[in-house]
């Protein structure tokens, strides 16, 4: 918790309360300053003005520290992504995503990635660090800023609403659990950011254990599962964590996770050329996910994604989902956002690189 001089972003309703109470002060001032965080975002404890002056004085002292933009890039469909960097110089990249009637963000929970899927671009960065929730929260706090959005399913006036939350961009969510749960509390919280969980989808690539663990946190948000394969055998390549969690043990997991009326869960299913897009596998599909109560994503792999794996061909999506619908499993095709950018799924990294391309080439080389 922050002490004289800590920092405020990311602290709880009750955590402030009891920092007012350690500074001699009386617990309500604590949601009084929660409430301009988030309700009214003042980030600047000058404009606190229903705070007294000698509070905000004390809060001089402490920090209230959001990312600090490296550069901020616009595709040709309206899609932008921020390119971020974290007081210690780490960068992240966030992207919203403007639709006709939503605006959704995706926000990063982890500065480069330990997972090593061989379709996504974040994984040639390597793990460099867990994201804490003053960071997973100032990724939302700066793009609200930047945009001048309002939060809810409608705008406000002439004021656009961000209506959407995923946590898809750079990392792993569930490896960073107690961070990414704090920041749901913060974002859901009535007197915080507001936003509806079911309008916050956190996506993995299937850590069993943190799904059962989610499924029982305060906030619950809608779960998207990484899939994009039907045997182990092909999974275990495309995504090494299959090893770990087999395909069987993770949809036994997806199966007890709790759904409310009219949820389902979401599996994402990156559509490869000649690896995981046959009929075949549109039926196998069908079958494991027969239980579930879920709906599917296609995704034809985005350019610029590791050597030797290239997207499948239209007609061959549209035969796959074709399979996937006539079987009565609801299966939508995403349009990539953003590509032009790289700020389609799998693509955040190169604003943001350490490593060069090469170097994933001849780690996936070595790795076949
Ligand atoms: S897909 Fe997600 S989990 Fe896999 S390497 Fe990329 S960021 Fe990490």
């Amino acid at each position: 918790m922050a002490a004289s001089g800590g920092e405020l972003l990311g602290l709880t309703a009750d955590e402030l309360a009891a920092l007012m109470v350690d500074w001699g002060e009386k617990p309500y001032h604590g949601r009084q300053l929660y409430g301009a965080l988030y309700r009214r975002r003042q980030l600047d404890p000058g404009s606190m003005t229903e705070l007294s002056k000698s509070l905000r004085r004390k809060l001089e002292s402490c920090v209230i520290s959001l990312p600090r933009l490296q550069r901020r890039q616009r595709a040709a469909d309206g899609t932008e992504k921020y390119l971020l960097e974290l007081t210690d110089g780490e960068k992240v990249e966030c992207v919203l995503i403007p639709e006709r009637k939503r605006n959704t963000l995706c926000i990063s929970t982890q500065a480069g990635c330990p997972l090593d899927c061989r379709f996504c671009l974040t994984a040639m960065l390597g793990f460099r660090r867990n994201l804490d929730p003053a960071e997973i929260l100032g990724q939302v706090l700066y793009v609200l800023a930047d945009k001048n959005l309002a939060i809810g399913s409608v705008g406000i006036g002439s004021r656009p609403a961000l209506t959407n939350l995923v946590l898809m961009g750079m990392g792993e969510p569930l490896l960073n659990l107690e961070n990414v749960l704090k920041s749901l509390i913060i974002m859901t919280d009535p007197e915080g950011l507001a936003l509806s969980p079911r309008r916050i989808t956190l996506s993995t690539v299937g850590l069993v254990p943190q799904i059962r663990r989610l499924a029982q946190a305060p906030v619950v948000p809608n779960l998207a599962v990484s899939l994009s394969a039907t045997t182990d055998e092909v999974r275990d390549r495309l995504m090494p964590i299959n090893r770990r969690y087999p395909i069987d043990t993770l949809l036994q997991a997806c199966a007890e996770f709790p759904l409310k009326r009219n949820q389902r869960l979401t599996f994402e299913y990156v559509l490869m050329d000649g690896i995981n897009d046959s009929d075949q596998d549109a039926r196998r599909l069908v079958k494991l996910l027969a239980q579930l109560r879920s709906k599917v994503n296609l995704l034809p792999l985005n350019p610029g994604n590791a050597n030797g794996l290239r997207p499948s061909s239209p007609r061959r999506v549209n035969r796959f989902r074709e399979i996937l619908t006539g079987k009565g499993l609801p299966a939508y095709v995403r349009r990539p956002r953003g590509m032009d950018i790289y700020a389609a799924c799998g693509q955040l990294h190169l604003a943001a690189g350490h490593h060069s391309r090469a170097t994933r080439t001849s780690r996936l080389d070595t790795n076949r």
